[in-house]
């Protein structure tokens, strides 16, 4: 009987058997600790209720953990020399389908629809690679997709923005942009040591529950989001500036501007950073009125 795949040895073990070497360009770090490994499987509240999709599972080590406590498991790897090795260390798990492909280009509804049965809330777990962690989450969030929660490792930093509160400095439109679709904190932090190779810096694991689809409604979703990476363009400058910057700064723009934060109830002096999403939605809606 083999010991699990996140213990250190086994992991050594498969490396050496299939004369496998760690590919850095795929931001490929493997966790060797079954106790982080089922702290994440914990804090992402996988049951046999779930179904559960992985990005990036490596040699197996999540893959193991989930397949033990979900009822199905779909895993996509990126990297097509793991393909073959998954597929004989998960062969004892008969609710684990592995998929060779980029998360990037996967059309998640279409995933959903084709591998799960629609009876189970759909979950995504991973331990992200850290070179494309923010286009990832930005592509999971933008996806119509039906799914419950993400619960992701990734670089501490990248956490700290992604769950900062108004108001700090690692307040930014990626913070807002997860603040409209999800409710955000991170679970834990994991030091640098329990992977293999170590990455240079320490991680977190962040969970991300759906919000309810009627949480907020912008007149006008695109321009939304919009405003908001335009409010962010340059930190350090007020939203008037940005604004000015962003919608232009002819005399006519700038008295709808005015007529805008005047209605939304909203100061041109302060700084992006200060606004809620609640905020942006209605200094959204208020620049529609203005025909912004
Ligand atoms: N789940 C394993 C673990 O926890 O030990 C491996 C995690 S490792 C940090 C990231 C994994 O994501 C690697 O296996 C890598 O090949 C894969 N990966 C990288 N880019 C990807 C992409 N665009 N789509 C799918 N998988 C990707």
């Amino acid at each position: 009987h083999n010991p699990e795949i996140g213990s250190g040895t086994r992991t050594r073990a498969i490396m050496e058997a299939y004369g496998l070497t760690f590919k850095k360009s795929l931001g490929q770090n493997f966790l060797t600790d079954l106790n982080i490994l089922n702290k994440i499987v914990t804090a992402a509240e996988v049951s046999d209720a779930d179904d559960v999709i992985e990005i990036g599972p490596g040699i197996g080590a999540l893959t193991e953990q989930l397949a033990k406590a979900a009822h199905q498991v779909v895993a996509l790897e990126i990297d097509e020399r793991l393909i073959p090795v998954l597929g004989e260390t998960l062969a004892d798990y008969h609710n684990i389908t592995v998929l060779h492909g980029d998360i990037l280009a996967t059309d998640l509804s279409a995933l959903i629809a084709e591998h799960f049965d629609g009876q189970h809330p759909v979950k995504i777990v991973a331990n992200l690679p850290y070179y494309i962690t923010t286009p990832i989450v930005l592509h999971l969030l933008d996806e119509e997709a039906d799914f419950a929660s993400i619960t992701v490792m990734m670089q501490k930093e990248v956490a700290e923005r992604l769950t900062a509160h108004p108001g700090t400095k690692d307040y930014g439109s990626l913070t807002v942009g997860v603040a409209y679709s999800t409710d955000s904190e991170i679970a834990f932090t994991v030091p640098k040591t329990v992977f293999v190779p170590s990455p240079k810096v320490d991680s977190a694991i962040v969970s991300m529950k759906k919000k309810a689809a009627n949480a907020y409604q912008p007149k006008n979703e695109v321009n939304f989001k919009r405003l908001v990476r335009g409010s962010f363009m340059h930190k350090r400058k007020s939203l008037w500036n940005n604004l000015l910057g962003f919608y232009g700064k002819d005399e006519n723009i700038k008295s709808k501007l005015t007529l805008a934060l005047k209605a939304a109830e909203i100061e041109p002096g302060i700084r992006a950073e200060r606004l809620t999403v609640g905020d942006f939605v209605r200094l959204s809606d208020c620049l529609e009125d203005q025909g912004l």
